[in-house]
């Protein structure tokens, strides 16, 4: 095997994957990340005796049968990780009518729930309820992963087009258009909205069928220790498998040899911990996209394509996530609730119609018994908060203890006597989601997964350099934990074909 060199950009998902699929084969590895802990975006915060989960809210394909269950396996993710079984996906509220359903795995029961909004919604229901049942027992987060787009062959696009023939009407004409386009049939305004917030409004259909699927066939999971819980469980697998890991150390260029055009280290910034130039034979960037093509790199190595995706891709739009920690136990209550707001708010130029509150009574980890972590987080703009930032701190943190009160408030009418047994109260605003993770306009999963853009096969690689390689959301637009983690494996199966040996996995 070889002995090769690996600098790896990030220890989010990503950038673990690869440090372990690294490892694995030979190579000798070493993530250098930003922050002070693992997860990238998939992180915890302490607040007194709360921990804030400010990141995952659902494992897809957390039970075997399924290609995922074995990446998971190989990451470690499964023997260190505690992960109950989503039943129901969520509640939704709607303020204004005082009319609420919850969104079950039980099919039957959901057709007919929804059906109870209005009835002259039925056809609309059924056929959503028929695109989940079709989209049952497929390994749907797996499909299109086994391999990155530098190696899929002609041979291997049959085998994936083979692989989805039950399913592949949905991916084109009606199903493949946004989900707000999809709802638009609906007769009842709420259960339009209801469908749009089913997942992002911009989504195409084919996708909330298949997160219905994944909840009716038990495949989804709630991270009971939290996500950085589970970032910790692929660093200590990382860790065992002998790679290396520096955190505090934020690269600031990737170094090319440029008669050659090949990357072979990174500089890292001043006040790092480490030393400042670390060389390897191959560097991956498992960070923000756009600071790594065009601030690490220089902009040197990009082709139209690249530049079209950077200038008129849509990003996901960033949240202002507000957190309680609350002297009360939600026993029974849904972990999650969607409110359709009676009476929204103004936060700058927007008025806030939507909160989506989380509630931790599923995990010991979160607070201690009895108590409980509150979170509510809403759709914001990333100008308002950065600029507010910039020109009046004083301003932005008064913005934030604003918007505290008038969440906690719309909350109150749900929860009565809530505002009194507040303990702590944190707020994270796009701003924050970036410094921690320097992801673009804190985009926290990357690019707008729309129609077109979630069927985007994005290289691993840039045109022109050698020696280099992407992992992570910014080269699976949408991002999410499984793709984000199958990057990693993509990047070390291009070296390995590139260095001439089999790809090969192990399990911890
Ligand atoms: C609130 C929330 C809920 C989510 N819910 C789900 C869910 O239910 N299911 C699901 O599948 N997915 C979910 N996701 C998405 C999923 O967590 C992400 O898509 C995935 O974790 C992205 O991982 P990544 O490694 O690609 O990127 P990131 O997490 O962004 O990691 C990039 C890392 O690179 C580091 N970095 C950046 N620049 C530099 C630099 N110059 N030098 C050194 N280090 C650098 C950053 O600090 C960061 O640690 C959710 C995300 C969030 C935030």
């Amino acid at each position: 095997m070889t002995q090769k060199s690996v600098i790896i950009i990030g220890a989010g998902l990503a950038g673990l994957s690869t440090g372990c699929y690294a490892q694995m084969n030979g190579y000798r590895s070493h993530v250098f990340e930003h922050h002070s802990v693992p997860g990238g975006v998939a992180a915890c915060w302490q607040r007194g005796e709360y921990l804030i989960d400010g990141g995952i809210h659902f494992l897809m394909s957390h039970k075997p049968e399924s290609a995922i269950y074995d990446l998971y396996h190989e990451l470690g993710i499964i023997r260190d990780g505690h992960f109950p079984d989503l039943t129901d996906y969520g509640r939704f509220v709607d303020e204004t009518s005082g009319r609420d359903v919850t969104i079950t795995g039980n099919l039957d029961r959901l057709a007919a729930d929804l059906k109870a909004i209005d009835p002259a919604d039925a056809g609309l229901i059924d056929d959503l309820v028929a695109g989940a049942r079709a989209m049952q027992g497929a390994d749907m987060g797996a499909m299109g992963m086994s391999k990155p787009p530098e190696l899929a062959g002609r041979l291997d696009t049959l085998k994936q087009l083979w692989g989805m023939r039950r399913y592949f009407r949905f991916f084109v004409g009606k199903y493949n258009q946004p989900l707000s386009e999809y709802a638009q049939a609906a007769h009842d305004p709420w259960l339009r909205t209801l469908v749009e917030n089913l997942f992002l409004p911009e989504v195409p259909a084919w996708f909330a069928f298949m997160l219905l699927a994944l909840l009716a066939d038990g495949q989804m999971g709630l991270l009971a220790d939290g996500s950085l819980a589970f970032a910790r469980s692929i660093e200590r697998r990382y860790l065992e498998l002998g790679g290396q890991v520096t955190y505090k150390a934020t690269v600031e260029e990737i170094l090319v040899d440029a008669e050659r055009d090949k990357a072979v280290g990174v500089r890292l910034a001043d006040g790092a911990t480490a030393p400042a130039e670390h060389r390897a034979d191959v560097v991956v960037s498992a960070a923000d996209g756009r600071s790594t093509i065009f601030k690490l790199l220089g902009g040197r190595y990009v082709d139209d394509e690249i530049s079209k995706r950077y200038e008129t891709w849509g990003l996901i739009r960033p949240t202002v996530m507000v957190n309680y920690g609350v002297a009360r136990a939600f026993a029974g209550e849904p972990h999650l609730t969607t409110l359709k707001l009676a009476r929204p708010f103004p936060v700058g130029q927007q008025a806030i119609e939507v909160l989506m509150v989380r509630i931790f009574n599923y995990g010991e980890r979160f607070a201690p018994p009895g108590k409980t972590v509150v979170q509510v987080t809403f759709e914001t703009a990333w100008d308002y908060w950065h600029d507010l930032r910039e020109k009046d701190r004083p301003g932005y943190k008064a913005e934030k203890a604003r918007v505290a009160a008038e969440v906690l408030e719309r909350l109150e009418a749900h929860w009565p006597g809530l505002s009194a047994q507040v303990e702590e109260t944190d707020v994270a605003t796009p701003v924050t989601t970036w410094r921690y993770t320097l992801n673009d306009r804190g985009a926290y999963m990357g690019w707008l997964p729309t129609p077109q853009t979630i069927m985007t096969a994005i290289p691993r690689t840039l045109p022109g350099l050698a020696n280099f390689y992407m992992a992570g959301q910014w080269v699976l637009p949408g991002g999410g934990v499984p793709p984000s983690l199958y990057s990693g494996q993509h990047v070390v199966q291009i070296l390995c074909k590139r260095d001439g040996q089999q790809f090969v996995t192990s399990v911890p």
